[in-house]
């Protein structure tokens, strides 16, 4: 409806412009004509010294010829002002009054051209050889046959306003039902898709903005899928480790169901393993929560200006002892006294897990440095160990949920896989970044980039 009424009316203007030039256009030559016959009048009339009517020559008929074919009337006014010639007789040699003929000869308008009704008059003087007016000439001309030309080309521009009315009302139907069904078609294939499995939306579009449309969905759909898949290898992943404790517990369980008159020293054993068991059952469900917490982002955070220096270093003590017990030195080296705007808790929690990490993947009597720096914008932690170090090829996976290089030596150390997956969620809402630089046997370096200002 819209592009039918606006291209109507586009046609209407554009017709009403054109007929309108049409006219002025033909009203300008006829008044063109007009003013070069009456030229050609005046000199002959300046020849015959303004005696028309009585030397009753060829001259006299002319004008009354001219005048009938104008169906109008011609006044030729001597300079004494007195009407030498009237094509209708009844002035004939009176003297005019008329405002406008009196401007003209005293050279104070140079011609005048007045539209009454249908008529044209034009006021033109009559020059001579020295360029003095010598008497004014008075046409008036009946413009009624451009009006007839006019009315015909209006008849005419209504027909093709009629034609183009129907093509464009065509046009806009046909249009219609076309993208009308491209959307259909797209709204069905959505539904469809809908009661079944995410696929690839294979349609093809006619209109460059609806295969737009269809592409940005497939890309939607893609990274739906991608999603869906982590989805479901994350509840395995889950049900897996959160199985492995219990089928120990239950092995345990079931070999001393299994013998009589177990001796009390074996019962003890298999018991701290079983205590052992819940104990990292319990942690892969607090490392659960955790993570799922920290998923729910910025909604949860609470933001408080922080000294970090103070907070690495409370860390640091707590692991201290623990490294001691390998022979592993932690060392602190801090360029300056930074304050950040950061959730203490999330952020301790990142910076314990890379520290305990850098001793848990540590040989015996490593090394582990920790650094912190700051510029206008961001603060800066480096962990770096020289322990085991991550294989190139699994650099991009460490921080996977569950993702573990070396299970063994995860497991030996009380590991869930969920440590770093933690820290990387815990930095990102803090809207920083995490990257990662090891090499197999050398050691292993974190840098962690936060904002100094926590902006929401
Ligand atoms: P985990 O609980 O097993 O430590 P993380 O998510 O903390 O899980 O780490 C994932 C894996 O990345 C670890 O199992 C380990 O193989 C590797 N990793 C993490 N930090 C280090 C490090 N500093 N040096 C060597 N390997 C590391």
């Amino acid at each position: 409806m819209s592009f039918f009424l606006l291209s109507l009316l586009l046609m209407l203007v554009f017709l009403y412009l054109l007929q309108k030039s049409y006219n002025e256009k033909t009203v300008e030559e006829k008044l063109k004509l007009v003013q070069n016959q009456c030229s050609i009048l005046s000199n002959q009339i300046l020849v015959n010294q303004f005696t028309i009517e009585s030397t009753q020559d060829n001259l006299n008929v002319e004008i009354d010829q001219l005048a009938n074919v104008w169906e109008g009337r011609i006044l030729v006014i001597d300079s004494k002002y007195k009407i030498v010639k009237d094509t209708y007789t009844i002035d004939q040699d009176n003297y005019i009054l008329y405002d406008e003929a009196i401007l003209v000869m005293r050279g104070e308008k140079d011609r005048n051209i007045r539209m009454v009704d249908d008529y044209a008059e034009i006021v033109q003087p009559i020059i001579n050889a020295d360029k003095m007016i010598s008497g004014v000439m008075i046409a008036t001309v009946s413009m009624k046959d451009l009006e007839e030309t006019n009315s015909f080309i209006a008849g005419q521009a209504q027909v093709m306003l009629v034609l183009f009315s129907i093509l464009a009302l065509i046009a806009a139907f046909i249009i219609c039902r076309v993208s009308v069904k491209d959307t259909k078609r797209l709204n069905r294939s959505i539904t469809e898709m809908g009661e079944g499995t995410l696929g690839k939306l294979e349609m093809k579009a006619r209109f460059n903005e609806n295969r737009q449309l269809i592409e940005s969905f497939n890309v939607l759909l893609e990274q739906m899928r991608v999603l869906e898949d982590s989805r479901q290898e994350f509840v395995s992943n889950v049900s897996h480790e959160l199985k492995t404790p219990i089928t120990s517990m239950k092995v345990l369980a079931d070999s001393l169901l299994m013998q009589e008159d177990v001796p009390a020293e074996m019962y003890r054993e298999f018991m701290s393993d079983m205590v052992e068991e819940i104990d990292r059952e319990n942690k892969i469900i607090n490392d659960l929560l955790t993570l799922v917490k920290m998923d729910k982002k910025a909604a949860q955070m609470n933001v408080q200006p922080v000294n970090i220096n103070a907070l690495l270093e409370l860390l640091l003590k707590r692991i201290k002892p623990l490294a001691a017990k390998r022979n592993i030195e932690v060392v602190f080296e801090s360029f300056r006294e930074v304050v950040g705007e950061v959730d203490e808790v999330k952020l301790s929690l990142a910076l314990s897990n890379l520290i305990e990490n850098a001793v848990k993947y540590n040989n015996d009597g490593g090394n582990v440095h920790v650094s912190l720096n700051a510029d206008h914008k961001f603060f800066y932690i480096k962990v770096q160990d020289n322990g085991v170090g991550i294989p190139e090829e699994c650099q991009s996976q460490v921080f996977e949920r569950f993702y573990r290089v070396d299970k063994a030596r995860s497991r030996e150390t009380g590991g869930t896989g969920l440590g770093l997956a933690i820290t990387r969620n815990a930095i990102l809402v803090h809207k920083g970044a995490i990257k990662l630089y090891s090499q197999v046997g050398e050691g292993t370096t974190f840098t962690v980039r936060i904002p100094l200002k926590y902006v929401n």
